[in-house]
């Protein structure tokens, strides 16, 4: 047996009952032991096509199905309640993803675990804090707990650096959030990230592929990633109930 996370979100109907339909399904399987849920919670919507609020809680399965096996159960239930892949980060009934597979690191086509993005995302970690507080995350080797304290220290220290001169300076967008202090890199390996909140790399660095407390960012559409990535990392998640 492992002990596999899943991140759920949605924003088309009434999500809690989608919900709760999904982990029905997913208790339904027989190599599904147990499926343990975090409460509701409600995050503002991601990405300039991504539509209104979202719901989002998190699930601790308890499971003997192989990884791509889970992912397949996960995506079956996710058609079979309706969601339509048309927009990409667009408007979705049920969205669930494969954070953490016991102490795993997969990197396959189809597949990583941990989840990529998760460690950055309130929306991801504050329902999994609610169930794993003490969880390690296996790369970055911080605690789920550590990890979103990270994201609510005040002021939110913002690290940005830059290979590129084509990155427009970045400060209108980070003024679009309250309560961040920004120190610009010029040499991200000489960089210290113990109390940073989350430090942003635009373009291709070495020192930054090697150490996973960096976030490398594309150089294209540098002032949308930003936005979107400070929306999931600095924007607080609303508790809507303590159960599902
Ligand atoms: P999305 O539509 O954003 O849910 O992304 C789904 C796509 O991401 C699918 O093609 C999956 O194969 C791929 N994927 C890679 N890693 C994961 C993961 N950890 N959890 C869910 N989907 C994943």
């Amino acid at each position: 047996m492992v002990q596999a996370v899943v991140a759920l979100g949605g924003n088309l109907g009434d999500v809690a009952r989608t919900f709760r339909l999904a982990r029905t399904l997913t208790e339904r399987h027989e190599q599904v032991q147990s499926v343990e849920a975090a409460g509701l919670y409600r995050s503002t919507a991601m990405g300039a096509a991504a539509g209104a609020e979202f719901c989002n809680s998190a699930w601790l399965v308890e499971t003997s199905l192989e990884p791509l096996d889970l992912l397949n159960l996960l995506q079956q239930i996710e058609n079979e309640l309706g969601r339509t892949r048309d927009v990409h980060w667009g408007p979705r009934m049920l969205d669930l993803d494969l954070i953490f597979y016991g102490e795993e690191k997969i990197a396959s086509q189809r597949l990583t675990v941990p989840h990529p993005h998760c460690w950055y995302r309130r929306f991801v970690l504050t329902p999994i804090e609610n169930l794993l507080p003490d969880f390690r995350h296996p790369v970055l080797e911080l605690s789920i707990r550590e990890l979103c304290e990270r994201l609510q220290s005040t002021p939110f220290r913002l690290a940005l650096g830059s290979a590129s001169e084509k990155v427009q300076p970045l400060e209108c967008v980070v003024s679009e959030f309250p309560g961040i202090e920004t120190t610009n890199v010029t040499s991200p390996q000489d960089f210290d990230l113990a109390d940073v909140s989350l430090a942003v790399w635009f373009g291709e660095s070495d020192a930054v592929a090697l150490h996973p407390l960096w976030l490398a960012a594309p150089i294209a559409n540098a002032e949308q990633f930003l936005r979107d990535t400070l929306t999931a990392a600095c924007t607080e998640l609303s508790s809507v109930s303590k159960t599902l």
